[in-house]
């Protein structure tokens, strides 16, 4: 147990969130609870984890979960493990959810994206059918993120571009989308910058400068593509150009690399399986399973085509293999399962109670301890 890497993770402490500050200790070696002498609470080393409270050992979780991860059938865990479905289901959800949290916390942080492409799956649920919309920075092949909908219409988009804008730097960035004109309203609606200027009316909102948006439409018959139709619908064809060469080593405009994303979505979670049996019964149960699987591929495997080759003395040669958050400097290494299910996502960091007239003293002495 290392006091120096954990932090108090109670939400009404000064301290919360912060690493390495000399407030934490250990608690009980034996319970393995660790202290904050801030606000004098004790706490779990699993508190904020997915084994927070469980009765079952943290190894299986991890095997369970990764089979999840790669498209295991519940059923199947439920025959080999002797467990009970609705267990597998929950461990399911804290997993998911856990996923979420660290695509939040390290994904979702301003980057310069370069090109994004979008698209949307089609999924059976039970009773209906669902879409999933879902975007991938194609430098790194980093999974930006998804959301799901009954509908495919303007809030669909919107919630998508909206995660994609989270993500994005105010850098020259292209939009590759299908023939969808729902996508180009809803890039315009979201890349939009308010100009303050000190009124109190409603600022102006300004659109960002550099963003592209190309699309790629196919033409089909007899449900086979017969035609494909490139069209720059913002921006000039070279400034598209010049961002290609960039994040794809030139080429044309395509939507190549979402549509391998979604096929290896297709192939990890069963219900978006095509002609498949297993219908996922709910949305809840879907945006789980999107997470958890998005975020192992983010960051537990290794992907075929980043991997570099690494010149050795005496003309030798070794690949130096990268998973997609590796190429986008999320991190240095390649996360094991487990890894990602007990990293702890700090809660955002205190700030002080608003109060009118001047704070007293041990509220100046509190912020001047923990809010600099
Ligand atoms: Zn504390």
């Amino acid at each position: 147990m290392d006091p120096q890497t954990v932090f108090c993770p109670n939400s009404a402490c000064p301290a919360r969130g912060l690493v390495g500050k000399g407030n934490i200790g250990v608690h009980s070696q034996k319970d393995r609870r660790y202290k904050c002498y801030e606000c004098n609470k004790s706490f779990a080393e699993t508190k904020g984890s997915p084994f927070y409270r469980l009765r079952t050992a943290k190894d299986l979780v991890v095997i369970v979960v990764t089979l999840l991860a790669y498209g295991c059938p519940v059923q199947a865990i439920v025959m080999a493990f002797s467990l009970d479905e609705r267990t597998v289901l929950s461990w399911q959800r804290r997993c998911g959810k856990q996923c979420q949290d660290v695509h939040e916390h390290l994904v979702e942080q301003p980057r310069d994206l370069g090109q994004v492409q979008a698209d949307e799956i089609r999924a059976k649920i039970q009773g209906g059918i669902l879409w999933m919309a879902m975007a991938i920075q194609v430098e790194a092949r980093l999974w930006l993120g998804g959301v799901l909908s009954a509908h495919r219409d303007t809030s669909l988009m919107l919630a998508l571009v909206a995660k994609v804008r989270a993500c994005a730097l105010c850098r020259p960035l292209l939009f590759c989308v299908d023939g969808c004109q729902t996508y180009i309203q809803a890039i315009r609606r979201v890349f939009r910058e308010p100009i303050r200027t000190g009124r109190s009316a409603r600022p102006r909102l300004r659109p960002w400068d550099d963003v592209l948006i190309a699309q790629f439409v196919k033409h089909y018959a007899r449900k086979r593509v017969v035609a494909v139709t490139r069209r720059v619908v913002q921006g000039t064809w070279a400034q598209i150009e010049a961002l290609l060469q960039q994040t794809q080593g030139g080429g044309v405009i395509n939507t190549a690399y979402t549509e391998r994303l979604n096929a290896t979505f297709r192939s990890r979670i069963a219900a978006l399986v095509r002609r498949g049996r297993a219908l996922a019964r709910q949305m809840p149960t879907l945006h789980n399973a999107m997470y958890l699987v998005g975020t192992v591929y983010n960051f537990c495997t290794y992907h075929e085509s980043l991997r570099v080759p690494l010149y050795l003395p005496y003309g030798k040669r070794r690949w130096l293999r990268r998973t997609p958050a590796i190429v986008a400097g999320i991190t240095d290494h390649l996360w094991t399962v487990e890894e990602l299910l007990s990293f702890r996502v700090p809660p955002p960091p205190w700030r002080p109670p608003k109060r009118r007239g001047r704070p007293s003293k041990a509220m100046r002495a509190l912020v001047a301890q923990w809010c600099t």
